[in-house]
């Protein structure tokens, strides 16, 4: 009996390294692994081993006979992405060895890295440097928690996406890590403070913005995106104090990516099943009273074109009430009689047999196509939205929310160069590349979406940040990088000057605690403090060093 991906798949490939006998594809040297939804292990060649169980950071790997009924059809999924083959022939032909996890080998020793931004990649590249004897890591992060957006970002219900926070725990007491929490790069120190104290920097930044939708009526009260929204429910402090109003019955979402499915499905289910969770109090109170009945997904192309990823549309389906209208039934069918694609029929294939809109009674949402947006309507506050039907003709629907959720932005990152129309910092495998001379600025590197833009899944910033990881090791190697200036002590002194707030790994560590300890009263996993002044209060509560005693002055 085979073992199973199933739908929190991360994609970072550890499954792929510690199987003995290359049966989990695509793996991260093959084409396809960079557009992959997800990986699949063969269930053929799969010797039942359990060792990508162990390696998988998000329990994404199940035996067979363990799946919950939810997790049934990816049975199916795994297996249909290996050809057919004849009975007794255990691996699809052409089969290679299985990739080794290619290391990084630092020559010399005192490798300093500054890391800006604890997220995923920053993680990762982190984990990547220290593999190595006698290098240091410095990772320093606007907030004082860590983790980006996987605290901030990833819904609350998919907590097991979440437990990828157990690995960064891990990698963030190695030793040669140090973090400098409520620190921001760019207010508190400079590119060239960073640089005088290491031999380079790594922004993994992310993309702290989204993409604006500039038609008539943004600014109304009740329109706004879904990554904002979706940053509230998690309980980011800089969104925490947002008043999102859900005293309607409608609310449309334009753009079908998983973001959106992420907001859908959190405005509709019941909050009692997020009761449990480490969602912000305030959210959970304001859903608690929510009116909304109806959550459209607008998208502006047809069901083929659907953005969201087929191992989310199944758990959309599995937990969540979808409903689709009669015409978009039609363009489903359609789509089925043209489409080749296997990744794309089994969407269409599930899309087909969702029920009609008019069947539906409780809380639901509707995935609705060829609808784009012209403006939002209302005067003193959002009344609705105007769409250009699939003939041009003007479709209209009411709704006291209307959330755009057409991807997230990266912003400019002080001192670096930036490119306004991809927004990524431009880059070469990860080294920041000047535009206006085409060279690499020295000793400044990028990683995770502020490098290739906002795609892919938690772990796709593993295969990113070692790719920038071998790049920054070749310039050490070879002598492109400048040793830093001051001792390591200057570096701390420096950081509490400019920010005498600044969080280490004990404070965080207090904060951790002390959430971990508000969830459990309740049974839940954490309550999150949600504004900066509250963590910090809690990271002050970290125990002192004890003071050391030589036993030579007795
Ligand atoms: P996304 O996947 O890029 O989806 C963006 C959506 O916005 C698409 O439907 C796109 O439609 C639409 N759009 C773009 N411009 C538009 C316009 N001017 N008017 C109307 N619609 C427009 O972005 P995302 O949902 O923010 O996700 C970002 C990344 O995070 C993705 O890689 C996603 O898979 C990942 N993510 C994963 C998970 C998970 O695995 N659970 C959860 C959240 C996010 P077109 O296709 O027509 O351009």
């Amino acid at each position: 009996m085979p073992h199973v991906i199933t739908q929190s798949c991360c994609s970072d490939g550890s499954c792929v390294y510690a199987c003995p006998v290359n049966c989990i594809h695509p793996s991260p040297d093959e084409p396809d692994f960079a557009a992959a939804e997800m990986l699949y292990i063969d269930p053929d060649a799969c010797v039942d081993c359990g060792a990508c169980v162990s390696a998988c950071p998000v329990g994404a790997i199940r035996h067979d006979s363990r799946l919950t009924p939810e997790q049934l059809p990816f049975i199916a999924i795994n297996a249909d992405h290996y050809p057919p083959r004849p009975a007794g022939v255990k691996l699809p032909p052409n089969t290679k060895l299985a990739p080794v996890l290619p290391a990084p080998q630092v020559r010399g020793r005192g490798l300093t890295v500054a890391i800006v931004g604890s997220g995923p990649a920053g993680m990762y590249a982190a984990d990547e440097l220290l593999t190595q004897d006698g290098v240091r890591v410095n990772v320093f992060d606007k907030l004082p928690t860590p983790y980006g957006l996987v605290r901030a970002g990833v819904a609350p219900d998919h907590q097991s996406t979440k437990s990828i926070t157990r690995l960064f725990d891990r990698i963030s007491g190695a030793r040669g890590f140090t973090y400098y929490l409520n620190v921001q790069v760019g207010q508190h120190l400079s590119h060239a403070d960073l640089l005088a104290h290491h031999h380079a920097v790594i922004y993994a930044v992310g993309a702290s913005g989204d993409r604006r939708l500039d038609i008539e009526g943004m600014g109304l009260p009740g329109a706004g995106t879904a990554t904002e929204t979706v940053a509230w429910i998690n309980g980011h402090p800089g969104f925490t104090g947002r008043s999102v109003d859900l005293s309607h019955r409608r609310v449309v979402i334009v753009g079908n990516g998983n973001v959106a499915l992420d907001v859908a499905r959190i405005l509709t289910c019941d909050p009692e099943n997020l009761a449990g969770t480490d969602i912000s109090d305030t959210a959970l109170q304001t859903l608690r009273r929510s009116a909304v009945r109806e959550v459209v997904v607008a998208a502006r192309r047809d069901p083929a074109d659907s953005a969201f990823t087929l191992p989310e549309l199944i758990g959309l389906t599995e937990t969540a009430d979808v409903v689709l209208d009669a015409a978009d039934h039609a363009l489903v069918l359609a789509d089925l009689q043209t489409v080749g694609d296997p990744g794309t029929r089994a969407k269409l294939e599930i899309l087909a047999a969702l029920p009609e809109a008019g069947e539906s009674v409780g809380r639901r949402i509707r995935l609705a196509y060829r609808l784009s947006p012209q403006r939002i309507l209302g005067s003193a506050r959002v009344a609705g939205i105007e769409f250009s039907g699939g003939a041009g003709e003007s479709v209209t629907i009411d709704a006291g929310l209307v959330l755009t959720s057409i991807g997230y932005r990266g912003a400019p990152v002080p001192d670096l160069p930036f490119d306004e129309t991809a927004a990524v910092v431009p880059n070469d495998a990860g080294r920041v590349i000047d535009p206006a001379t085409g060279r690499a600025v020295p000793g400044a590197y990028v990683a995770g979406w502020i490098k290739r833009g906002p795609n892919g899944f938690v772990g796709t910033n593993k295969s990113c940040a070692m790719q920038t990881v071998a790049a920054l090791v070749d310039d050490f190697n070879a002598g492109r990088l400048d040793g830093p200036t001051g001792r390591p002590a200057a570096l701390a002194k420096l950081v509490r000057d400019r920010q005498p707030d600044v969080v280490d790994a004990a404070g965080w560590r207090a904060i951790d605690a002390a959430e971990i300890a508000r969830g459990q009263a309740q049974g839940r996993p954490r309550v999150k403090f949600t504004s900066t002044e509250e963590m910090l209060a809690a990271a002050r509560q970290r125990p002192t060093r004890p003071r050391r005693f030589s036993l030579l002055r007795f």
